[in-house]
């Protein structure tokens, strides 16, 4: 019923063509191929970092469609340019990353797929954030902008950025030139699919859309020895679990009430034996905040309290406390969002284009925004309508990005995110 009901207002839109929006019979022309590409894309997934066979693949795609092509951009990054006259340059992203989790969708194409990770582990390999729908959507938007070169004028760059996961592919692509050897873009695009929203709509977040995020590690010193002997040692996971506690404090009494702010020790490592005190302990913690100076307050207080306790420990030296890998917040231009919001209702219908509440999770895209690149970053629905709607009247949770269990309603979501982007990409790159 849902994909009825957008072919009707695709094809009721068509007549406005000329004026930036899509016709549904554009994305019909393009849509099984890249619905072929998603299929292959989900049972060939690549960790952050390794995507080598993806990257050729979307390279080979686009190289098909007439783009200048080029690979290995910040590792296994690709950029592709269409120039078709003057105007603007606007930059439409994917990333190309999965994730190591084991795939449990019992789907006929789920992934099998195992690989080595980093550290030499073997494990699943899952596209469980969706990034497969998002470089089938961007091959899909590709080829129409190809066919239809007449709706548009300028330079369209499209990215296939590697490791987001890993909050690295975004910083590793700009230093490697995408903004000096590449035109920079005017505007960014890029999408992300979730189960916020039903498969057919898309949400729009003007201002703040995420969260800064900071991974930090501390190592808390202590002194080892017997564990019969607490006397003559300093024990670690002591001064360690009074700190975990003293952390707490730092959302619920330092920020200011209403302002977002996370702290999560997610990891404590510490000992081998039940009559050893070790002799150093390992926590790692995840932060989110939304404004600036909350992330700058709540990363001076994690400092401050680490050093205290560990002082108050008795503590041979102080803690090492390492922010060893972070992101910005993505920031939608606002005045870009509310210019957007006219041809996402064109192509997808009004009721279709929904305001949307900032999200907690966060992502590298904000790299290209520290570039000076005005963005747009939206968010595209992904969620069975039925199997929402029973959710929202209290039946059970669909699957967040990362789960298992993750599983977009694949048609009417790729639709809609091709739809999406051609009818943003005409509206950017429309001429003034
Ligand atoms: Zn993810
Ligand atoms: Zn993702």
């Amino acid at each position: 019923m849902r994909i009825t009901k957008l072919l009707a207002v695709f094809t009721l839109s068509g007549a406005a063509l000329a004026q930036g929006v899509v016709d549904s019979r554009e994305i019909d022309a393009v849509y099984r191929q890249a619905h072929e590409l998603y299929l292959d894309l989900h049972q060939a997934p690549e960790l952050s970092g390794h995507e080598a066979q993806t990257a050729s693949k979307l390279a080979a795609r686009l190289r098909t469609l007439g783009y200048e092509v080029t690979e290995h951009v910040g590792g296994t990054g690709v950029a592709a340019i269409l120039r078709n006259g003057t105007g603007p340059t606007v930059m439409l992203r994917s990333e190309l990353d999965a994730l190591p989790v084991e795939e449990k969708t019992g789907l006929s194409y789920a992934s099998k797929v195992r690989a080595q990770d980093d550290a030499g582990l073997d494990v699943p390999v899952m596209h469980a954030c969706g990034h497969d729908l998002h470089i089938a959507s961007l091959v899909g938007t590709a080829a129409v902008m190809a066919h239809n070169q007449d709706a548009w004028h300028g330079t369209l760059m499209l990215i296939g950025q590697p490791a987001e996961e890993t909050i690295t592919g975004a910083k590793a692509m700009v230093k490697d030139g995408l903004f000096t050897r590449f035109p920079k873009p005017d505007f960014g695009i890029a999408l992300h699919v979730g189960n916020e929203l039903p498969a057919g709509q898309v949400g729009i977040t003007p201002g703040v859309y995420n969260t800064n995020s900071d991974s930090i590690r501390i190592t808390i010193f202590g002194r080892g020895g017997h564990g019969s002997q607490p006397n003559s040692t300093v024990d670690p996971i002591v001064i360690a679990a009074r700190t975990i506690l003293s952390l707490q404090t730092i959302v619920s009494r330092e920020v200011k009430p209403g302002e977002a702010a996370v702290v999560t020790v997610g990891y404590v490592r510490a000992g081998t034996k039940n009559n050893i005190i070790p002799d150093k302990a390992e926590m790692g913690l995840t932060v989110r905040t939304y404004k600036d100076e909350v992330r700058q307050q709540v990363l001076a207080a994690i400092i401050r309290i680490s050093k205290a306790e560990a002082a108050a420990g008795g503590a041979p030296k102080e803690p090492l406390i390492e922010n060893y890998e972070g992101t910005a917040s993505v920031y939608n231009d606002p005045a870009l969002a509310n210019r957007l919001r006219a041809p996402l209702e064109a192509a997808l219908g009004k009721e279709n284009v929904i305001a949307t509440e900032p999200i907690m999770p966060s992502e590298d895209y904000s790299a290209f925004i520290e570039q000076g690149v005005r963005s747009f970053y939206f968010s595209l629905g992904g969620a069975d309508p039925e199997r929402l709607a029973a959710s929202k009247a209290g039946g059970p949770t669909l699957p967040s990005n990362h789960s298992p269990l993750f599983a977009p309603d694949v048609e009417p979501a790729l639709r809609a995110g091709i739809g999406a982007e051609v009818a943003v990409l005409r509206n950017l790159l429309n001429g003034k």
